[in-house]
């Protein structure tokens, strides 16, 4: 069943932003059942299902997966997203589609919930299911969802994957811009162009424990260093185009005085090998190119330039709280993603990340407080919750004990600095008892995307046994 329903929906177009075809066959769907349900005006659906006999005083549990899914395809594919159904192929146990995402980002999610809804003969507590829009481009579903009809106490979100694979917390996370004024006031003959080039980079929510480096910050180091020892002006500094990747590239443009042309190009180079040696083991192939160009410029007072330099050095990159109960998992982050020159100011975007609401806020303050103290302003965006790790979670204890029991191994507790819609229900709802999982898929928000069939029928059967100890 759960495969026959993964095929009806892959025949609805349902990419972010394009649901309401997808949030229609929903509606239908409960309405063949006589289930309620209600439709948002943003187009969210949650269906309702009755306890089935024996389970009437059983706490509520809420299915939650969304119904939107990352519209991705290769060049040669002329897939229309907005019309033309997924095209699938079996190959090996894997589902793919042809040459475009597959959509088990949540489909499989919602075919679960489809199959559930739609089985008489399960044993369950009362049933909240709810399917979400503009899950993948920032949660908007989730956000404006009105949850005063919701009775739940437990949450299973199917959201997730990997089978042994059971998620116990997500980040929280917002975003600053932090704005410095500019205004020059020397001209210059000559252009010390630097460029720092050959970083891995990444995602601030992935690897941002890698160690890497960040382009704007080797950048404001060798900055802070220059304009102490040399008479140099700030022209212009470019780099990065999301505030959630960590900077592989960026570009510094200074008034450069020729006499000092010799000595700047030689301290640049000894930087150069200090870097490299600070970061031969995470990003070996950083170098910073450097050029002198006879082309005038205009620049900011040495102590401008100076000021600025410090607000480069100090804003905060890299981990900066780790789990001592999940290996390896950050649990509190900043990243600065961007960094451009307008005509009348250098902005830098950023990405402060953690479960933990007021360790956000602590991050927060730091980039305010070095803002002010170097004489630039911030602003930061609202952001997404985050959902933190319960050790007395018996949600958890009952999908780890029947997995135990199923396959005779334990699962994986996993945790991640991304941001997940759990947040948002658990910032909703705070009663709510979450836990999630759901089957192997790989590659997905690609046109590799696959899910593997054995796996997505075993986690069906997963859910299927943990519904019925609830
Ligand atoms: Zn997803």
């Amino acid at each position: 069943m759960i495969k026959k329903f993964f095929e009806e929906i892959s025949q609805v177009p349902r990419a972010s932003f394009s649901e309401q075809a997808i949030s229609d066959y929903l509606v239908n769907f409960a309405e063949q059942r006589g289930l309620r349900f209600i439709q948002d005006e943003k187009s969210n659906v949650i269906i309702f299902k009755d306890a089935s006999a024996g389970y009437e005083h059983h706490p509520v549990v809420m299915l939650q997966s969304h119904m939107d899914m990352v519209a991705e395809k290769n060049q040669d594919s002329d897939h229309d997203f907005e019309n033309d159904p997924i095209d699938l192929i079996e190959k090996d146990g894997w589902l793919y589609a042809n040459k475009t995402t597959l959509g088990a980002d949540d489909g499989a999610g919602v075919a679960y919930m489809l199959a559930v809804l739609d089985d008489r003969e399960l044993r369950h507590p009362a049933l909240e299911c709810v399917f979400t829009v503009e899950e993948e481009v920032g949660m908007g579903g989730a956000h404006h969802l009105d949850t005063s009809e919701l009775k739940a106490t437990r949450l299973i979100g199917l959201d997730s994957g990997g089978e042994k694979l059971v998620t116990i917390s997500s980040s929280g996370g917002n975003r600053g811009v932090v704005t410095y004024p500019i205004k020059y006031e020397r001209s210059h003959k000559q252009q010390l162009v630097l460029r720092v080039r050959g970083l891995k980079g990444g995602h601030s929510g992935v690897e941002i424990d890698q160690e890497r480096a960040n382009a704007v910050k080797v950048m404001g180091k060798v900055l802070v260093r220059l304009a102490h020892e040399f008479n140099l002006g700030f022209s212009s500094i470019e780099g990065g185009l999301k505030d959630n990747a960590i900077m592989r590239e960026c570009n510094l443009v200074l008034g450069l005085k020729e006499e000092e042309e010799q000595a700047v190009i030689e301290r640049v180079k000894h930087l150069e090998k200090d870097f490299q040696e600070v970061y031969s083991e995470s990003d070996s192939g950083l170098r910073i190119e450097c050029e002198v160009v006879a082309k005038a410029c205009y620049s900011l007072s040495v102590d401008a330039t100076r000021e600025l330099a410090k607000l480069l050095a100090l804003l905060p990159y890299g981990p900066i709280q780790k789990s001592l109960v999940i290996e390896d998992l950050v649990i509190a982050s900043s990243n600065i993603g961007r960094i451009e020159t307008t005509e009348n100011n250098v902005m830098l975007g950023l990405s402060m990340r953690s479960p933990h609401a007021f360790t956000l806020a602590d991050i927060n303050l730091q980039v305010e407080l070095i803002s002010e103290l170097c004489g630039a302003h911030v602003e930061f965006s609202n952001g997404y919750p985050g959902w933190v790790y319960d050790p007395e979670s018996e949600l958890r204890t009952i999908i780890t004990d029947t997995y135990r029991e199923l396959r005779g191994e334990e699962m994986i507790l996993e945790a991640t600095h991304g941001g997940l819609e759990l947040g948002v229900w658990k910032e909703k709802m705070p009663q709510l008892d979450i836990a999630a999982f759901g089957p192997i898929m790989e590659d997905i928000h690609t046109p590799d995307e696959r899910l593997n069939l054995d796996s997505f029928a075993r986690s069906y059967e997963h859910l299927v046994k943990v519904l019925e100890r609830l």
